[in-house]
């Protein structure tokens, strides 16, 4: 394993914050060998860090993982590893002709957080291809298989963001397969992020800031009197307001607080223009928010997880 103090958080919005001690474990046992010699110590396990908003240093353990495989169980079903991206997986089984999971390309990540954030796009929600998440336990260090509906996934949610928070691990994830050719819908998928995604690694952001809004019924018939042209998507948890919208119609597309910025393609995101300190983004989301309140009585939420 490798052991940094004092290291410099990884993280795409390209926040400048330090761990007291950084870890980067290889292998399940050291990752139980971890656990035992830092219990009681403040632990947060991240993956790339592209969902992380470190709003100050981190005064204790990060510890990420170096394992990175990933293998076919059977001709149906792949198991990776908690550190393997997630787009990298979905490039090779798509090389090798396999499927399912092709909508989810280019969301940055690993395999870990696949399971933790339900990541989603296109339409598609790794609830939908994730068969079972294999973790293990912090505080007892056993490893706890979790099948898919025990994960009590939803929207960008799961158990692990709230009841299970903390308590465990991911270590790999099994995911369903078919074979078939994807290779058309990863291109074009990749090619409409690329247009109006910032590039990790060329402009700091953590993608979509905000989750979409669902509204009641009723409400959402009082806007579109007012709106006619609000985009609505009706579902059994609501009326889904596209969170983009509300933003862009409260004027915030392309302006910038500090060095933090609306970004101009897609409102959604808050991106790092000019070496934005973290209160500038926490400062920028609390305003478009305020402003989506007062003109549509909507709270929107942070996808992004303060830290
Ligand atoms: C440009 C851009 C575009 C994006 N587009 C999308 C999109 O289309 N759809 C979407 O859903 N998301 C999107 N995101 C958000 C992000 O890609 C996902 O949330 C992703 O799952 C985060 O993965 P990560 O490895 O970086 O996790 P991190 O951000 O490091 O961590 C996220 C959470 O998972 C926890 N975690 C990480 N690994 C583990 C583990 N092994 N065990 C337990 N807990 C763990 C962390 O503690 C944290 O709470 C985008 C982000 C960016 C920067």
């Amino acid at each position: 394993m490798k052991k940094c103090e004092n290291a410099k958080i990884p993280n795409t919005f390209g926040i400048d914050a330090k761990a007291k001690l950084f870890i980067e474990y290889y292998s399940l046992d050291e990752l139980r060998q971890v656990l035992k010699e830092y219990k009681g110590e403040r632990i947060l396990h991240i993956g790339q860090g592209s969902n992380l908003l470190f709003t100050t240093d981190f005064n204790g353990v990060i510890l990420h993982s170096g394992m990175a495989r990933a293998k076919f169980l059977d001709d149906e079903t792949v198991e990776a590893q908690n550190g393997l991206r997630l787009d990298d997986m979905i490039a090779q089984l798509t090389d090798m002709g396999y499927c399912g999971l092709e909508k989810l390309s280019l969301i940055p990540g690993e395999v870990g957080a696949s399971a933790v954030q339900n990541v989603g796009a296109y339409g598609v929600e790794a609830k939908d291809v994730i068969e079972r998440v294999y973790t293990i336990d912090v505080e007892t260090l056993e490893e706890r298989v979790f099948s898919n509906a025990e994960c009590k996934f939803g929207y960008r949610d799961s158990a692990f963001k709230h009841e299970l928070k903390g308590k465990y691990i991911v270590t790999s994830v099994v995911y369903k397969v078919k074979p078939g050719d994807a290779t058309k819908t990863r291109e074009e998928i990749i090619a409409t992020r690329n247009g109006k995604l910032p590039k990790v690694g060329e402009v700091g952001s953590a993608g979509s800031f905000f989750m979409n809004p669902f509204v009641p019924k009723e409400q959402a018939n009082a806007l579109l009197a007012q709106y006619p042209d609000m985009p609505h998507f009706p579902s059994p948890q609501g009326v889904k307001i596209p969170a983009a919208w509300l933003i862009e119609q409260c004027g915030w597309k392309g302006k910038t607080l500090g060095g933090a910025q609306v970004w101009p393609k897609q409102p959604l995101v808050i991106v790092n223009t000019n070496n934005a300190s973290a209160q500038d983004i926490i400062d920028l989301a609390a305003a478009v928010s305020k402003s989506v309140q007062e003109k549509f009585g909507i709270d929107i939420h942070p996808e992004v997880n303060y830290i």
